[in-house]
């Protein structure tokens, strides 16, 4: 994770190794870890994320939550619901989840965190899959089609709002998935400057 929580209250990131402070979940004790490879994040001492559903920490994620953040969202914010906490990505001022999903997820993964976050919106990283012409979109008019090559077939499960992140700041709002071979679709293209700024930043 991205925060903790200092021994003064505030929320704090890590700026060096040995530092310690506590889990906003589980309020256990948690180190800072700033190495040369992975993005520097807190890691429990215990070795095990108290939140299951955790995705290692990501230039994607981080480049995703500065962006959000600049639109006045909260980032890694701690939600509970039936006495369970999970940590959100992001959360909105009117209360939407942005949930950012590098890997990928089962069908049950996504019904389970659809119920649990209810007001959401989904971020799928397929750079990749855009990259390589395995997704491909066929005009990009105010209606676009689309072929995916190996998609990721469970989004096809999702309830919520779904954004494809196809890197460089190109997104695809996805209205309407077909899983079965070839698979293909619908939404719409767009390119938000901001979000190519915040990748060219932490390139
Ligand atoms: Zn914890």
């Amino acid at each position: 994770m991205l925060y903790a929580i200092a021994e003064n209250g505030t929320k704090i990131m890590p700026t060096y190794s040995g530092q310690r402070a506590i889990c906003p979940g589980c309020h256990n004790e948690v180190g800072a870890r700033c190495g040369h490879i992975n993005v520097w994040h807190w890691g429990h001492l215990s070795g095990i994320d108290c939140d299951s559903w955790a995705e290692p920490l990501s230039v994607w994620h981080l480049r995703w939550q500065a962006y959000l953040a600049s639109l006045g969202a909260e980032i890694e914010v701690n939600i509970e619901r039936d006495g369970i906490s999970h940590r959100a990505d992001a959360r909105m001022k009117d209360g939407l989840v942005i949930e950012l999903q590098h890997s990928a997820l089962s069908v049950d993964e996504i019904v389970e965190r659809e119920r649990f976050y209810q007001k959401m919106i989904w971020v799928f990283d397929i750079r990749s899959a855009y990259e390589k012409e395995r997704f491909l979109i066929r005009t990009k008019d105010r209606y676009s089609s689309f072929r995916w090559k190996h998609a990721k077939k469970s989004i096809a499960y999702t309830t919520k709002p779904v954004r494809l992140d196809l890197g460089g700041g190109e997104i695809f709002r996805l209205k309407k998935i077909y899983p079965d071979a070839p698979c293909g679709g619908y939404g719409h293209w767009a390119y938000i400057p901001e979000l190519h700024e915040q990748e060219t930043k932490y390139a």
